[in-house]
C-alpha cells in the first residue's frame, strides 16, 4: 500500500437527520483517534443541505470536512422554487460538493447542465467530486469507455483545475446493488479515465479517481489493492458510523 492520499466521502444521499449528527460526530473522532491520525486521508460526508449548516456548527474542531450532494446550475440568485444555489452550500459550511450522480442524471441532468453547475461551483471555492459511470445497457453494449469519454467530454473544460475536480468512477449498475467490478476491469478503466482525462486536457497532471457502488467493509479489501484508485464515494454505508468507520480500518489493515 502506498502512502498516498486516499478519500473517503460519504454520500448519505436522501437520508438523515439533525439526530443524525451523532454519526458524524463518531466519524470525526475517530478520524483523528490514536491509530488511525497518521494515515494519509481524507474524509467527507456529504449530507442533505439541511443539515450542512447545523452539522457545521456543532462539530467544533474538525478532522472531517462536509460536503453538499448537487446545485443548482445559475450561480446566483433567481426565480427557482425549492433549489439552492452554490453560494448558499458554501456559506452553509459544505466544501465539497457531488455533481453528475447518476441518480440526478437519471432525472434529466444534461452534460451542459452539469457543466453549468460546475463552473458555478468551482467559482465559489468548492472541491467538484464529478460523478461518471456507465449503465448496464453501456456495459453490455460494450460502450463503457465511450460513455465514460463523452461524459468527461461533455461536462468538463480544460480550463477548470485539475486539482478542483475528483472524478468518482461509479458504475450505474454497482450502485446499491451489491455487484463490484471485477478488479482487472476496475484497474483498467481507472487507467483509461486517467489517460483520457490528460490526453483531452493536456495535462501531465493525473487526476484523482475513486471508486463508487457498493463499497463495504469486507470488500474494500478488495479495493485496497488497487493503488490507481485514490479513495472511495461510499453510499448506504456511510450512513453508519459503524459501517463507514469499519470501511477506512479494513482499508489499513
Ligand atoms: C452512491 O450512490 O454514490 C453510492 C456509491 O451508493 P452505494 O455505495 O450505496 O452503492
Amino acid at each position: 500500500m502506498t502512502n498516498k492520499l486516499k478519500y473517503f466521502i460519504g454520500n448519505w444521499k436522501m437520508f438523515g437527520d439533525f439526530k443524525d449528527f451523532k454519526i458524524v460526530n463518531k466519524i470525526n473522532q475517530f478520524s483523528y483517534s490514536p491509530r488511525y491520525r497518521s494515515k494519509k486521508k481524507k474524509i467527507i460526508l456529504c449530507v442533505p443541505n439541511v443539515l450542512l449548516d447545523n452539522f457545521n456548527k456543532k462539530i467544533g474542531y474538525n478532522h472531517i470536512s462536509l460536503g453538499a450532494q448537487n446545485c443548482h446550475h445559475y450561480h446566483g440568485s433567481g426565480p427557482f422554487t425549492g433549489s439552492v444555489n452554490a453560494s448558499m452550500l458554501k456559506s452553509s459550511g459544505a466544501e465539497y460538493i457531488i455533481l453528475g450522480h447518476s441518480e440526478n442524471r437519471s432525472e434529466g441532468e444534461s452534460y451542459s447542465i452539469i457543466k453549468k453547475k460546475i463552473i458555478s461551483s468551482l467559482d465559489k471555492k468548492f472541491i467538484v467530486i464529478f460523478c461518471i459511470g456507465e449503465s448496464l445497457a453501456d456495459k453490455r453494449a460494450k460502450k463503457t469507455y465511450s460513455v465514460l469519454r463523452e461524459q468527461i467530454n461533455g461536462s468538463l473544460d480544460k480550463k477548470f483545475d485539475v486539482n478542483k475536480i475528483i472524478i468518482a468512477y461509479e458504475p450505474v449498475w454497482s450502485i446499491g446493488t451489491n455487484k463490484i467490478p471485477k478488479t482487472h476491469e476496475l484497474i483498467k478503466t481507472v487507467k483509461f479515465i486517467k489517460k483520457e482525462y490528460k490526453k483531452i486536457f493536456k495535462t501531465k497532471i493525473d487526476p484523482k479517481v475513486l471508486y463508487g457502488g457498493s463499497v463495504n467493509n469486507k470488500n474494500i479489501g478488495l479495493f485496497s489493492q488497487i493503488d490507481e484508485l485514490d479513495g472511495f464515494l461510499i453510499g448506504s454505508a456511510s450512513q453508519s458510523s459503524k459501517k463507514f468507520i469499519d470501511i477506512v480500518k479494513n482499508y489499513y489493515k
